[in-house]
């Protein structure tokens, strides 16, 4: 089966009891046994949900895999695949990531004994030269947030050494868009919160592989540190995921159309979009993508306070946190996602402070375009100012 007849039917048969057509919210703790140590294959709804479950299957199909554990949120998803490391283990780290991850790891793990480095996973063999003798796990984003920069997941995976496992974040390019299983890596995260829930209205994440043994250690300790969603985030989750082909479809449409109208500006200093052929790995994301996502960054030309004025000025892109949304949203990551990150290490990376990006939703495009024009029309005069 292809993939919208996955999203919209695995996991998802009538219910067994009712004949229900829609998987029901199970919103119960706990399940009557018929004996001690006799029951449906239920006990605790932390262990095991039939709404959970249902989700599980529905997001393993999405990446093609065998194995899905679903989570409160997407921190607790890399949390746990976190939990697979010890004390003494290293990490080789993409440095272009989400504020949270680095977050997690920085101010958490460090603490436990794990160490980390950081590299610029765009040259692969960076990530090879960081390999210690202890290291367990390469995490990689891509595209990576805020800066659209990609990493070639096979070249990562080609040399990677025995013992090593293979991260990747999914949550900006989708299932829809981009597969790492199939390009060589070992686990998959996602924040369902982003495109995958697609309405903004449900915090969830996932943890998906093909290998047997990760998946019952995930499993493991899914049910051991407990951050697992409740049935009515994981009914939510899936009913968001059955159109994901379609919003991702418009997305890309509009996050395309957007980033060319931007590009074609002179007031407007960057464009980051994977789609531009001005991108500097448009012919990776050619080869590793089947489409380039609904995420573009931009730097509007003049000083800080012309970025601000700008953001402040658009009245259908919402400023705030997350993406992934039917919704557009505008977020300065400066000050919001990344905000966790040292200034200077911002900086060093090219997170200015006059960054925005760009959560493309799924409206009409010329709206989204005309509003944008009107931002910048309306803050030109500061585009000349010094910066
Ligand atoms: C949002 C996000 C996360 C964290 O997910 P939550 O659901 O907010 O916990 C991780 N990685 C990426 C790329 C994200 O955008």
């Amino acid at each position: 089966m292809k993939f919208s007849t996955r999203a919209i039917h695995t996991g998802q048969e009538a219910d067994p009891t009712t004949g229900a057509t829609i998987v029901p919210i199970y919103a119960t703790s706990t399940y009557t046994q018929e004996a001690v140590g006799v029951n449906k294959g239920f006990d605790y709804s932390r262990t095991v949900n039939p709404t959970r479950v249902a989700l599980e299957k529905q997001l393993a199909s999405l990446e093609d895999a065998a194995y899905c554990s679903a989570f409160s949120s997407g921190m607790g998803a890399t949390n746990t695949v976190m939990n697979l490391l010890s004390a003494g283990d290293h990490v080789v780290v993409g440095e272009d990531l989400y504020g949270g991850t680095y977050r997690l790891f920085s101010k958490v793990y460090e603490r436990y004994g794990i160490t980390f480095s950081y590299v610029d996973a765009a040259v692969p063999e960076n990530v090879r030269a960081a390999l210690r003798a202890n290291t367990k796990l390469i995490w990689l984003e891509t595209p990576t947030n805020p800066l659209l920069n990609l990493v070639d997941i096979a070249s990562v995976t080609a040399l990677k050494t025995a013992g090593v496992l293979l991260c990747v974040d999914n949550t900006f390019a989708s299932p829809y868009f981009q597969r790492p299983l199939a390009l060589g890596a070992d686990i998959v995260v996602h924040s369902t919160t982003k495109y995958i829930g697609g309405h903004s209205d449900v915090v969830g994440g996932a943890v998906i592989t093909n290998d047997a043994d990760i998946a019952q250690r995930v499993k493991f300790h899914q049910n051991a540190v407990g951050a697992v969603p409740g049935p009515f985030d994981a009914f939510l989750t899936m009913r968001g995921a059955k159109t994901l082909a379609l919003r991702m479809r418009e997305h890309a449409k509009n996050a395309g159309e957007v980033a060319r109208f931007l590009a074609g500006r002179s007031d407007v200093a960057k464009v980051y979009y994977p789609g531009l052929e001005s991108h500097p790995q448009y012919a990776l994301a050619k080869r590793q993508m089947r489409g380039f996502g609904g995420m573009v960054s931009l730097v509007p030309a003049g000083p800080v306070e012309r970025a601000m004025a700008f953001a402040r000025s658009l009245k259908l892109f919402s400023l705030a946190e997350s993406l992934g949304g039917v919704e557009s949203l505008i977020n300065h990551p400066a000050r919001m996602t990344h905000g966790s990150i040292p200034k200077e290490e911002r900086e060093r990376r090219g997170i200015t402070d006059s960054l925005l990006r760009l959560s493309v939703g799924i409206e009409d495009v010329e709206d989204l375009i005309a509003d944008l024009r009107q931002a910048l029309d309306t803050t030109a005069e500061l585009a000349s100012a010094k910066a």
